[in-house]
């Protein structure tokens, strides 16, 4: 027997069941009788003489004054119970009204609505507006009993949303729904409604008096209080500041922000939505324009607002609301609530304002997420979900289109399975060849697909923004391809994120720029729906530029733009962050004035964690803590960037403000670093491998060194120089090293590392190493220098898997037809090892983990995010054999760490390439491919050998 699954009436909005429909209709006069129904055997198992629990199936008959129905199967009773009003319904031929109400009938709800609103059973109810209802009642003479229309157009959402059905237009201007109620009103007897000088509504025949006197009689306030609140002035040159509210309870709290705002009455104070969070009851009041014509019909042509604006716009005000204020503003945080009969308060500081300024932009939101306004900075990367501090950027994006009153983000994922694998290893394939749709992206980098993943199913995203009224805005659809499509998400909505920060944080930049970058990101604008729902930030932003003259005055230090005077101090103790690493820091900034010895601390922050090499903090933080190791300690100073920001972190904005108006005030950083947790990749190799794969990849290397008594070597890629370091403390032949990097950064910390190791060394007496001279080297090693050929060997430890293939293979030819080193040792991850580490990585995710997702590596397919490519035995075999063919050399294939016999292979594998016949013989020297490296650092020993 079958059991049906419930259908039919599927209303879109709000969710009329059948059974409320019947019950509108005829009440208790529907009579449902639910019967259990026996289901037949055939489903059971013959000869089990165990006997099986069979699932209840019921079946609902629905007695109506006119009609029997009876429904259908069903397992659960309440299905079968609106199963069987649906068969009423359409027996009965009701016609079910789940459209929108026409105009008329929208008219009709709201006059019934106003009426309602000031009946004497509303009075009693607990919604916000009968807070205010009770309060005017107690109002002194004439205005007794007199309720401003702004306090019923903000404070009742029924009107609203009526109003819409009347005029869509209601949407971006909320305002017009005061038009609509007075309007409204008139059709009404017994009431009296003024649209002049004071817009209010006012019942002709008061309350009863009992109902009046009991209600003096509850009044909650006793005390006078304070509150404290922000004004707004529309003259930008005048700053924000804070006011306080007297409120008593013998007056009207309106009419005291009326008074503050120089108005005569509460009537004359429009009120806006609610701002921040949803729950807050923070909002702006301000002055209703005098020439304020209340008719709909008067609406500007271009629709944007119905208000005729007296004097100019109040752009700090209007930017925070949505929508165009004119005059001063008070920010407040006052009101009847849904909780409490109470009136509701809570200070506002000017803190806050700032606070609520930047939460509009996507780069503020995240800053605010982090509490570390001076210090974070919105990532330009989504790297892994365990490398990520603070909100999500999805989250991030959910809130923006909140603040900007636009519907939820849109998000569609499209799936991909790779198709046939390409031939990508040894050839010259070039991303550019490749169908759009062959994927493997990792961080915008698109690469090849790989036999080992045609398999695995892939994820893109496309993020749409939307107005309220469901125009299409921005699409982004960035080309980067994730295995989780949780991860697609979250990089889509970063991609957006970044690109409409740059938006608000442009300042000086006219708008095209952006477009232009749009291209790159993925997105598409569509501009009339673009300009008229995301306002500009640019004539708010305040920015105080300070013209100082940047210098740098340490020596020790590299320049680092917009910084000047910087310092790191401690011992260096070698541990250093680099790109991907998490690095911890704990620091404070203070604004300090020059010459006067004043110095005030501004934001605090402890134990800050941060993904390295993401834009995950200031520039200037980011460029100092790469230049630091574990321990020590950095100060510098920078110009002021925005105040607004100093404003949102610093609590006492009177001072901040006289600070930043004395000349030659900057911002100091105190910086100490306190952990550095390296990039996944080698937080996995050191807790799957004993000594770590790194360590064991330098051992694979001297002992290769050792045997072949090299007395020079040139390490292709040397990053920070964990090779070169390590032959410092090895006996070898070697008397002339030199590394080679693309990296400025690393090369800096290579030759801190090796200045350190080599100074103790002399200081101890102890030398080891016969090495007399040591060099580093800045270029690409798919160039060739002619100073470094031939030298005995060469390596290059796990480089190549960080440029593309076409540039690996490239730095293949290169080095064995020009460098040409009698052995040459090139070691890369195997694509095929990373099974076991993601399975023994499984429990150390754990922790990151929401909602029970496997994300950590599974969202990067390769060992570290900087790979763009990791090759299986097979491809590493086909490249190493083709390469040592074309130029004449053996080639033999091993690696470090697992075995070679044993499923998967190495984890890391290398091959050794060999030349068996004398440079003489076949040198090549081509003059154009001659590119002279830029000498970093050099190191030469002045003790005579011993
Ligand atoms: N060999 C080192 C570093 C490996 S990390 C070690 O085993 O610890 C990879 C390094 O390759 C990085 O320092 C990066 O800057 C460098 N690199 C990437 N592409 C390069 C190129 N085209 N030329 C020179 N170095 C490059
Ligand atoms: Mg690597």
């Amino acid at each position: 027997m079958e059991t049906k699954e419930l259908t039919g009436v599927a209303p879109k909005k709000a969710i009329v069941t059948p059974k409320t429909i019947i019950h509108q209709k005829f009440g208790t006069k529907a009579c449902y009788t639910i019967e259990e129904v026996k289901e037949s055997d055939e489903n059971d198992c013959p000869g089990l003489s165990i006997p099986q629990k069979r699932p209840c199936v019921y079946r609902c008959s629905l007695q109506l004054p006119e009609l029997l129905v009876v429904s259908g199967i069903f397992k659960k009773k309440k299905d079968a119970e609106q199963s069987a009003a649906e068969l009423a319904i359409q027996k009965l031929g009701i016609r079910v009204d789940t459209d929108d109400p026409t105009p008329e009938e929208a008219w009709d709800s709201i006059v019934a609505r106003i009426n309602y609103l000031f009946s004497e059973n509303f009075l009693s109810s607990l919604h916000p507006l009968s807070g205010h209802m009770g309060a005017i009642l107690q109002r002194k003479g004439d205005l007794c009993g007199s309720l401003p229309v702004s306090v019923l157009a903000v404070y009742d959402a029924k009107l609203g949303s009526l109003c819409k059905y009347i005029d869509p237009e209601v949407e971006s201007n909320p305002f017009l729904v005061m038009s609509y109620i007075i309007k409204a009103t008139t059709k009404l007897s017994g009431f009296i409604a003024t649209a002049e000088q004071h817009p209010w509504i006012r019942k002709q025949s008061p309350y009863p008096e009992d109902i009046v006197d009991s209600l003096l009689k509850q009044d909650g306030l006793q005390e006078p209080i304070q509150v404290a609140a922000v004004r707004i002035p529309s003259s930008e040159e005048k700053s924000v500041e804070a006011v306080t509210l007297h409120i008593s309870s013998k007056e009207y709290y309106l009419n005291i922000i009326a008074n503050e705002l120089g108005l005569e009455d509460a009537s004359n104070v429009l009120i806006s939505r609610n701002l921040g969070k949803a729950s807050s009851e923070t909002r702006l009041f301000f002055a209703a324009p005098k020439s304020y014509i209340l008719d709909p019909s008067s609406k500007l042509p271009n629709g944007k607002d119905g208000l005729h604006l007296d004097g100019p716009s109040n752009l700090r005000a209007s930017y925070l609301s949505g929508h165009d204020i004119a005059g001063d503003a008070i920010l407040a945080s006052i009101g009847y609530t849904w909780k409490c009969r109470d009136l509701f308060y809570e200070d506002v500081a000017v803190q806050s304002y700032y606070r609520m300024l930047i939460g509009k932009t996507p780069g503020g939101i995240y800053k605010l997420s982090r509490e570390a306004l001076l210090a974070s900075e919105l990532p330009s990367r989504f790297t892994t979900r365990a490398n990520w501090r603070g909100s999500f950027p999805r989250d991030i994006l959910c809130n923006f289109c909140r603040q900007h009153r636009l519907s939820e983000p849109l998000f569609s994922i499209i799936s991909h399975a790779s198709k046939e694998p390409t031939e990508s290893c040894g050839s010259n394939l070039k991303v550019a060849d490749l169908g759009r749709d062959v994927i493997g992206c990792v961080n915008g980098a698109p690469t090849t697909s790989r036999p080992m993943q045609s398999d695995t199913e892939m994820f893109q995203c496309e993020v749409k923004l939307l107005s309220r009224c469901e125009n299409l805005i921005i699409k982004c659809f960035p080309k980067d391809c994730f295995k989780k499509q949780n991860d697609a998400i979250q990089n889509a909505s970063l991609k957006l994120l970044v690109w409409l920060n740059n938006n608000f944080n442009n300042t000086v930049v006219p708008f095209e720029p952006l477009y232009e970058t749009a291209d790159i990101f993925g997105i598409q604008i569509f501009s009339e729906n673009f300009f008229r729902e995301i306002s500009h930030y640019h004539s708010i932003q305040n920015c105080q530029q300070l013209n100082q003259s940047l210098g740098i005055n340490s020596s020790c230090t590299t320049p680092v733009k917009g910084v000047c005077l910087l310092k790191i101090e401690g011992p260096d103790s070698g541990v250093c962050p680099c790109n991907g690493s998490l690095s911890c820091i704990s620091y404070s900034v203070s604004l300090v004035v020059e010459g006067e010895n004043i110095k005030k601390v501004i934001e605090v922050t402890n134990n800050f964690e941060f993904e390295v090499g993401v834009g995950a903090v200031i520039s200037y933080v980011e460029e100092v803590v790469m230049q630091m190791s574990v321990g020590q300690s950095a100060y510098f100073t920078t110009s002021i960037f925005t105040s607004d920001l100093i404003f949102a972190s610093a609590s006492d904005s009177v001072e901040m403000q006289s600070l930043l108006s004395s000349k030659g005030c900057c911002l100091e950083y105190e910086i100490n670093l306190t952990k550095v947790a390296e990039p996944l990749e080698e937080r996995m190799e050191q807790a799957l491998f004993n000594p770590s794969l790194s360590k064991q990849r330098v051992e694979f290397a001297v002992r290769h060194i050792i045997e072949s008594h090299a007395t020079t070597l040139i390490d292709f890629g040397c990053g920070s120089g964990s090779l070169l370091e390590a032959l410092l403390k090895y006996q070898t032949s070697l008397e002339k090293i030199v590394g080679v990097d693309i990296s400025p950064k690393g090369l800096t910390r290579a030759a801190k590392v090796l200045h350190s190791k080599l100074v103790t060394n002399s200081d101890s007496g102890v030398q080891l190493t016969s090495i007399k001279s040591l060099i580093l080297y800045e270029g690409s090693i798919t160039k060739f220098g002619s100073r470094l050929q031939g030298f005995d060997i060469g390596t290059c430890l796990e480089v190549i898997e960080h440029m593309d293939e076409d540039e690996a293979c490239l730095f293949g030819d290169v080095a064995l037809s020009f460098f040409c080193p009698r052995i040459l040792i090139v070691s890369t991850p195997n694509y095929e090892y990373n099974v076991v580490l993601q399975r023994s990585n499984l429990a150390a995710q754990e922790q990151y983990e929401e909602s029970g997702e496997k994300t950590l590596l599974q969202s990067c397919k390769f060992r570290n995010h900087d790979h763009k490519f990791e090759w299986t035995r097979e491809q590493f075999q086909k490249w190493a054999s083709g390469l040592a063919a074309q130029h004449n050399y053996n080639v033999e294939i091993s690696g470090v760490g697992g075995s070679a016999d044993i499923e998967p292979g190495f984890a890391s594998q290398i091959a050794v390439f060999k030349r068996e016949w004398s440079l003489e013989d076949g040198l090549l020297k081509d003059a154009d491919m001659d590119h002279h490296y830029n000498k970093i650092w050099e190191w030469v020993c002045h003790r005579k050998n011993k």
